[in-house]
This record gives structure tokens, sequence and C-alpha cells, in this order.
């Protein structure tokens, strides 16, 4: 048997993957961390519990890959959500299905997903090199043969699979070198931009509700002049000290990213989507019915959360010390636009330290999709986030990166 000698630079979610396919294929496998541990952003992924995939049909996965999901099809139709969860399972980690199909280990701690994969990896014979640096590759007329690391050292190996990750959150070792190192061998690095993280916002009083968390609310985002948006879903979202956050934040950045280089953004908040104008003015009037003799701004708190009442206030303008029965018509309406379109102004994307992916990666145009093979550097695979492909939440990033790390491993033992 031709035994292979690989490398695989990066202990992330896709390195790990990679490794393990590679060494189940009878390679030799040697995976470079430079972290004194593996899976350093795997740990805080899904708030400390890791959502390891999402168990909808494929069709939905695909709904959930913003850019470049084509160039995913062989990766994630070779080795889908329900392979993973299989994979997972036969290693003894047992799993649970969340709201929105998001599964999660049944224990609630990412450090059960991580030592579940550190020791598979051990099953396999996998070796790993902790606090090893790769500074560079070994490349002569376009093929790899090996790893120089941050000690000047080289190393040889038949194939090299390349998983350092995005540049987001660099404080867990992603910090972009890799993408550096395999742009100096010929490949693109296309536009890099934070994605799923919050939002700056001009507003002053977007402050003053920090910790305040809104459910069951609609929201769509603007082109300044636009009455058509270019963003609306339904949900969660939180204020904060900036600005706005929480998970239709994080899903919509993704995709006003691009269009705030030039232009502010405007974000209308719809706080009560269950009712039209007509039903919510009737909810109003049977509300304001109930409290006639008070002050406006005592009469809202069976309507809007406490934090909010004085902002509304003010945003429609409302004397607050107004009795109630002696509130206009129109001045309900500006209520209820006030409810209806609770405007604020989206200056910019926070950076790539609070970002959860990294938009933006390796051209997929260099890459082979159904082997996950560099097409400019023979031997040279590369997987996950380091590829210009991302997703929205809900465990769509981490099976991008499972799926990519087994075909870049399995082919690289071939
Ligand atoms: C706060 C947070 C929460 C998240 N939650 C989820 C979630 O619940 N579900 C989900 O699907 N996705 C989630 N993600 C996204 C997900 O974590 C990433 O998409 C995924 O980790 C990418 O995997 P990767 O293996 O490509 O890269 P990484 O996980 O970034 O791993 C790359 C590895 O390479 C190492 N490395 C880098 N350069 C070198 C070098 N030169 N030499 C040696 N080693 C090197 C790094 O130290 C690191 O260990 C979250 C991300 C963040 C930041």
């Amino acid at each position: 048997m031709n035994t292979k000698k690989v490398a695989v630079i990066g202990a992330g979610p896709a390195g790990m993957m990679a490794a393990y396919y590679s060494a189940i294929n009878n390679a030799d496998v040697t995976v470079f961390e430079k972290n004194d541990k593996v899976g350093k952003k795997l740990f805080i992924t899904g708030k400390g519990r890791c959502n390891i995939t999402n168990s909808s049909d494929m069709e939905n996965i695909f709904a959930n890959i913003v850019t470049n999901k084509k160039f995913l099809y062989s990766a994630l139709y070779s080795y889908t959500n329900d392979d993973v969860m299989n994979f997972f399972e036969n290693e003894g980690l047992k799993l649970k299905v969340e709201r929105g199909n998001r599964v999660f280990p049944l224990s609630d701690h990412s450090s059960d997903v991580i030592n579940t994969l550190k020791k598979s990896l051990k099953n396999q014979g996998v070796k790993i090199e902790y606090n090893t640096d790769v500074n560079d590759l070994i490349v002569k007329d376009n093929e790899v043969s090996g790893v120089v690391l941050s000690d000047g050292s080289k190393q040889n190996f038949d194939k090299v699979i390349i998983a350092t990750g995005g540049i987001s959150y660099p404080v867990t070792g992603s910090d972009g070198k890799g993408m550096k190192i395999i742009e100096k061998y010929g490949h693109t690095i296309t536009d890099l931009r934070p994605a799923l993280v919050p939002m700056n916002v001009l507003e002053e009083f977007a402050k003053d509700l920090q910790g305040l968390s809104l459910k069951n609310i609609s929201v769509n985002f603007y082109e300044e002049g636009r009455k058509k948006p270019i963003y609306s879903e339904f949900g969660e979202m939180l204020f904060t000290h900036f600005g706005v956050s929480g998970p239709v934040i994080l899903s919509a950045s993704s995709t006003i990213g691009k269009k705030l280089k030039n232009n502010n953004i405007i974000l209308k908040i719809d706080l009560k989507p269950a009712l039209n104008e007509s039903q919510l003015d009737e909810r109003i009037l049977r509300d304001f019915s109930e409290c006639i003799n008070k002050d406006f701004r005592n009469a809202l708190d069976k309507l809007i959360p406490k934090k909010l009442i004085s902002v509304i206030i003010d945003y429609c303008k409302i004397d607050p010390y107004k009795k109630v029965n002696t509130i206009s018509k129109e001045e309900r309406q500006s209520l209820i636009k006030a409810l209806k379109e609770f405007t604020m102004t989206i200056t910019s994307l926070r950076g790539f330290n609070e970002a959860i992916i990294t938009s933006g990666g390796i051209d997929v145009k260099e890459i082979n999709p159904t082997t996950m093979e560099s097409k400019i550097v023979k031997n040279l695979y590369i997987a996950g986030e380091m590829i210009d492909v991302d997703a929205y939440t809900g465990g769509y990033n981490l099976q991008i990166a499972w799926s990519t790390g087994k075909l870049a491993g399995e082919s690289a033992a071939m």
C-alpha cells in the first residue's frame, strides 16, 4: 500500500475533520497547530454550546449559504448534516436538536465536541504538533512538498492540507497568515469583510436601550432613499452600547455589509408584526380605555417593554404628561408609526474582533470543488473558512468546515 504523508495546517473543525478522514484512508497524518490546544474557536461556538450543524433538509441548508453555494455542492452532498451527526454519535457524543433544527451536544458543552474529535484523531494515530506555527510552504514548480515552521525548520510531505480559518476573532488563532502564505503562491484572496457581526447605530437613543432584547419583531433594512427592503427577517434582536446585535441583526449583516461601503443603511423595526395598522389602533384604544385618566407615559406598559417607553414617546413626539383621553387620532397614528417603523441608521458593521465569520477568502475558482485541491499548486488542499464561502447562523458554517475538511482529507490520502 502506498501510504501518503499528509500535513494538516490548523486544528480547527475543518483541519481536524480533514486529518481524521486522511488517517482513516491510511495516510500518515501530522497536524500543525499554533495554539497549545485544538479547536480554540470551536470552544466558543454557540455561546460555548457548539451548534454543530443543522438537521433540516439539504434544500434549507443551501438556502442558508450566502456565498458560493454551487461550489459547495460536492462537499455538502458527499458529507451531509446526517453524516456529521452520525460521525459524532458513532464516536460516542450524544446530540440533541433544538429550535430551528440546530444540533448541539446533549451536554451543552462545546468541550465535549472537542474531546470527541481529539479522541477520534488519537484512535486513528494522527500526530498533533502543538505550539507549532507554520510560516510557509515548500513549493517548487507549482507543486507543494512540505511545510516551513516558524523556527525555520522544514518538513517534507506528499500532500498538504491548509485549514487556517478566516480572520475573525483572531485571538483564537485564525489571524490570516494562512491566506497570506497561499496568496504568495498565486491564489487570489477576495475582499475580506466581517460577517455575522453586530452593527453601529447613529442615533444616541440606541445606547439608552442597551441590554433590551426584543422578541417576535420583524426587521427591514433599506438603502437610503429606496422603498424596497434589501433584507427582511422575523425574530429576535438586542440593543448594545454601540447599537444593535442578536440573531436577526447578525444574519442581516451578511447581506447589508456589501451595501454599507458607500451609504448608510436604514433599519426599520416592526415591534408589532402580528397586527396591521388598524388592528394595532384597536389594541391601543382598548389599552387606553382601561386608563383614560392616566398620563400617556403610564399607558404603554402592556404594549411595549418598560425600557422602550420613554424612547418611543420621544420618538412619536407626544407630550408624556398628556392625559390619555385627550390623545388625538393623529397622535395615535404617530404612535402606530413609531411601533410599526421604529427607525435607526446603521453606519457600519463592527470589526473582525466581533465577527462570527469572515466573508471572502480564497477564490473558489482556484479550488477543485470535487477534491478541494488547489488548481494552482499541486498536492495542496484547502478547507474551511479560509475559502470564500459563508453562511447564516444555525450550524451552517460548521457544516461547511466539516464537509470541506472531510473532502480535502479523503482526497489528500488518495
Ligand atoms: C463566537 C463564535 C461563535 C460561533 N458559533 C458557531 C456555531 O455555533 N455554529 C457554527 O456553525 N459556526 C459557528 N461559528 C463559526 C465557526 O466557528 C467557524 O466557521 C469555524 O470555526 C471555521 O473552522 P476552520 O477550521 O475553517 O477555522 P478555525 O476554527 O478558525 O481554525 C483554524 C485553526 O488554524 C490555526 N492556525 C491558523 N494559522 C496557523 C498557522 N500559520 N500555523 C498553525 N496553525 C494555524 C488556528 O490556531 C486555528 O486553530 C462561530 C464563530 C465564532 C467566532
